[in-house]
């Protein structure tokens, strides 16, 4: 059991971060929205964020999500989450059920993109996504790839029942994190040249808890961060 008072220790040292590193570039920190990773962290210890002021949650399986989501709701809170993972196909329909899961951010094929619009349509839904790019080109690793990034977005834009709000990724993770600066800004690139040539584009997810305050200063929308806040994950 994580203290609360650590947690919210932390939680505190992280926005004050997001707000140095906004200001450093020149940002407003507002504009930057913070997703509490909680995965594989209870939901005690998402419950005393929640009452800290955090807002937004994230998870990475839809199971663990679907449980956490209904235990806290037995005792009246109620969550917004973002969905981060890998999404496999026959799991989609379980994420419709969830009218708080505001956006997928990890849109990551063409038959997953189908398979959302479908599931969206019958559920009279439009469903908020991310395209994740896979800016590394690491082999180990979801996303299209940036080369097919535009092509990939022509096509999807075309489905009625999804809305590409922005892009996503997931660098490496480096000892110094400054190595991936030059990510971040390919990233940053490329969202405002897809945001003039093609479609709005207003999100571009990226950061953790390793990077984050790069990913600010490089311009993130949205950050993701898990350990940081709750403390390393026990596997
Ligand atoms: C786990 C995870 C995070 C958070 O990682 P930390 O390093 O713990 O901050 C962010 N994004 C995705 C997609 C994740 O799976």
């Amino acid at each position: 059991m994580v203290e609360k008072e650590d947690l919210i220790f932390r939680l505190n040292k992280v926005k004050d971060k997001i707000k140095e590193s906004a200001e450093k570039a020149g940002r407003k920190c507002e504009k930057i929205t913070l997703v509490a990773v909680s995965k594989n962290h209870s939901a005690e210890s998402i419950k005393v964020l929640k009452n800290a002021g955090v807002k937004l949650f994230g998870e990475n399986r839809v199971q663990e999500l679907e449980e956490k989501d209904n235990k806290l709701k037995k005792d009246n809170i109620e969550l917004d989450w973002h969905f981060i993972g890998h999404l496999q196909r026959n799991k989609v329909k379980y994420l419709m059920r969830m009218p708080n899961c505001n956006m997928i951010e990890s849109l990551d094929s063409w038959r997953l993109a189908k398979e959302i619009n479908k599931r969206a349509k019958k559920n009279n839904k439009i469903i908020p996504l991310l395209i994740e790019i896979n800016i590394a080109e690491d082999e180990n690793k979801y996303g299209i790839k940036p080369n097919e990034a535009e092509t990939f977005l022509k096509k999807v834009i075309k489905l009625d029942n999804i809305e590409i709000k922005g892009l996503m990724t997931i660098v490496p993770y480096t000892e110094d994190p400054e190595e991936i600066r030059p990510y971040f800004r390919k990233m940053r690139k490329m969202q405002q040249d897809l945001h003039d040539r093609v479609h709005p584009l207003p999100e571009l997810s990226m950061g953790m808890s390793n990077d984050y305050r790069i990913a600010v200063e490089e311009g993130a929308t949205i950050v993701r961060i898990g350990t940081a806040i709750f403390g390393e994950r026990n596997y």
